[in-house]
C-alpha cells in the first residue's frame, strides 16, 4: 500500500488527493495543513469581505465529500523534509514516512517592512482568518488605508467600503496595476473607485505607521503628511513559500522548480500550485502564477504521477475573470509589461505570463464603461483585456487559446477606429463553423 503525504489543504493539495483517490483506491493518504479550516475558496474571500457571500458558502466540500476521500487529516506544520529517508517532520515533534510527497504550501503576502508594521490593525488578505480579522476591525474603524496593487488591494478596498469604512487608497505612482493594465484601463478603475467614495492618493508612499497603545492610529507619508486610520491593509505582492524546499535542498528559483510531471529535483517529491515554478511554452521561461484554475490543474497532474499514471503539465494560457471596482474584467494571455511600483512580484489572482509581452500592437476600443484591448501578434492574437460587457470574452478566449491564424483580418484589426467586435466575432464564427463541419 503506497503512502502519500500531501502538505497543504488548498486548491492544489485537494485536487491532487481527489486524483490519487480515483487512481489508487487503497493507498494511504495523509493531508497535513497548518490551517484550522477545511478546504475553502480563497477567491471567494473577496465576496465574503463585501458581505455578498456568507462564510458557509466558501466551503465547496461537504463532510461526506471528505469522508469519501478516505484520508487522514493532521492539523500541523511541516518543518522539515528528509528526501533521502523519505521522511517529513512536523512542528508537533511527530514524523511520517512517505512513498510520494506533494508540497502544495502556496504563497504568502510580502510584508511591508516599515516602522510600525507590527501594530494591531495592520492587515493582509491571505486566508480566511485574515478576512475574519478585517471584518472584525471594520466594525469599529472609521477610516482605513490600503496600500498595494493588483486584484487583492482592490478587493480589500471594496470590502472596507461595503462595510462603511472611509477608505484611502495609496498609490506610489499615478496609475493602478500598471504592468497589466494600460493608462486608460487604470483610469477607468480609479475613476470608478473615486465615484464610490474612495479617496485616492497618487504619488504617495508611507514613511511609517503611527500607533497608539499598540494599535494603528494613522500613517506618516514620505512627503510629511499625516493620515488618520484604524486599519492599515497591504497587498504589495505574494511570494511562493519555498523555505521548506530550500531547507531540504530541493532546487528553487522564485518558486520550487518542477519538470513537466511536476516532480521536483528530489525523487518522489512533487510540487504544485502557487509554490511551483513551471515552464511556460508561451514565453519560453519558467513562471509562477497565483491562480486557482492552474493550481487545481497542477494538483491533478502531480496526483496522477504520484499514483503511478504518467501525466504531463502543459501550462495553459493564463486566464482570469475578476471584478475591478465592480467592473467585470477578463484578462487572458500576454497583455502588459514594465514596472509596477505598487507591487513586488505578482499579486493574488495574477500571472507572470500576463507581463511577458513580446512585440505586439494593441487594437483597442472604448465606450463609457466598456473597454476592449487586443494584443495583435504577427499571426495570432497574444492576449486581451475585456472590461465591462463580456459578450466578446468567449470568442477571444477561443481565438487566443487555440492560436487561431488571424492573417485574414490582421490589417483591418489594426486600422484606426476598426470595428473590433465585428471582426473578432466574424472570425470566431467562421472558425467554429469550420470546426463543426462533419468530416467524411
Ligand atoms: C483574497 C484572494 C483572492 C484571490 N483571487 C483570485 C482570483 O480572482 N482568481 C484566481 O484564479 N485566483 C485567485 N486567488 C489565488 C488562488 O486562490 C490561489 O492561486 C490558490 O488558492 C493556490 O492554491 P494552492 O493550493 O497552491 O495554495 P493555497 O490555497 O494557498 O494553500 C496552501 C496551504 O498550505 C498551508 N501551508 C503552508 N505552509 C505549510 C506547512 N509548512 N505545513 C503545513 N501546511 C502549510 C497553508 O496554510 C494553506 O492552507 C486569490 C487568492 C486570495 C487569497
Amino acid at each position: 500500500m503506497r503512502r502519500y503525504v500531501i502538505v497543504g489543504s488548498g486548491a492544489a493539495g485537494i485536487s491532487a488527493i481527489e486524483t490519487i483517490r480515483k487512481l489508487d483506491p487503497s493507498g494511504e493518504i495523509t493531508l497535513i495543513s497548518d490551517e484550522m479550516h477545511n478546504y475553502y475558496s480563497r477567491p471567494g474571500l473577496a465576496y465574503y469581505l463585501t458581505g455578498e457571500l456568507a462564510e458557509e458558502y466558501l466551503f465547496p466540500f461537504s463532510r461526506n465529500d471528505f469522508k469519501n476521500l478516505k484520508l487522514c487529516h493532521l492539523q500541523a506544520r511541516v518543518v522539515s523534509i528528509n528526501p533521502d529517508e523519505h521522511q517529513v517532520w512536523l512542528n508537533t515533534g511527530k514524523s511520517l514516512i512517505y512513498d510520494r510527497l506533494l508540497i502544495a504550501v502556496g504563497a504568502s503576502a510580502v510584508g511591508l517592512n516599515i516602522p510600525g508594521d507590527n501594530l494591531a490593525g495592520v492587515v493582509k488578505l491571505d486566508n480566511l482568518d485574515d478576512a475574519r480579522q478585517i471584518i472584525r476591525l471594520a466594525r469599529k474603524a472609521r477610516a482605513a488605508i490600503v496600500v498595494g496593487g493588483g486584484i487583492t488591494a482592490l478587493e480589500i478596498v471594496e470590502g472596507l467600503l461595503a462595510r462603511g469604512v472611509r477608505t484611502h487608497f495609496l498609490l506610489r505612482g499615478e496609475t493602478y496595476w500598471s504592468n497589466v493594465l494600460d493608462r486608460v484601463e487604470s483610469g477607468i478603475v480609479l475613476h470608478r473607485l473615486q465615484e464610490e467614495g474612495v479617496k485616492i492618493h497618487f504619488n504617495t508612499e508611507i514613511e511609517k505607521i503611527l500607533g497608539n497603545r499598540g494599535k494603528v492610529a494613522g500613517v506618516q507619508t514620505r512627503d510629511g503628511r499625516r493620515l488618520a486610520c484604524e486599519i492599515l491593509a497591504y497587498a504589495i505582492g505574494v511570494r511562493p513559500r519555498i523555505e521548506l524546499a530550500q531547507a531540504s535542498s530541493l532546487k528553487t528559483n522564485r518558486g520550487i522548480l518542477v519538470d513537466s510531471r511536476l516532480c521536483t529535483s528530489a525523487a518522489d517529491i512533487f510540487a504544485a500550485g502557487d509554490v511551483a515554478e513551471v515552464y511556460d511554452p508561451l514565453s519560453g521561461k519558467s513562471v509562477i502564477d497565483s491562480l486557482w484554475g492552474p493550481a487545481r490543474d497542477q494538483g491533478r497532474i502531480a496526483g496522477a504521477n504520484m499514483a503511478g499514471v504518467a501525466a504531463h503539465y502543459s501550462k495553459p494560457i493564463p486566464f482570469n475573470v475578476t471584478r475591478l471596482a465592480n467592473l467585470t474584467t477578463m484578462i487572458i494571455g500576454m497583455v502588459g509589461k514594465g514596472m509596477d511600483k505598487d507591487l513586488v512580484g505578482i499579486a493574488r489572482g495574477d500571472s507572470e505570463t500576463w507581463r511577458r509581452l513580446p512585440e505586439a500592437i494593441a487594437a483597442q476600443s472604448d465606450f463609457d464603461v466598456n473597454r476592449l484591448r487586443i494584443l495583435v501578434g504577427q499571426r495570432n492574437l497574444l492576449g486581451a483585456i475585456v472590461m465591462g460587457d463580456q459578450s466578446l470574452s468567449k470568442a477571444l478566449q477561443d481565438l487566443i487559446v487555440n492560436q487561431v491564424d488571424i492573417s485574414a483580418i490582421r490589417d483591418r484589426l489594426l486600422q484606426a477606429g476598426a470595428p473590433l467586435a465585428n471582426l473578432v466575432t466574424d472570425l470566431y464564427l467562421k472558425v467554429r463553423e469550420k470546426d463543426a463541419r462533419p468530416v467524411y
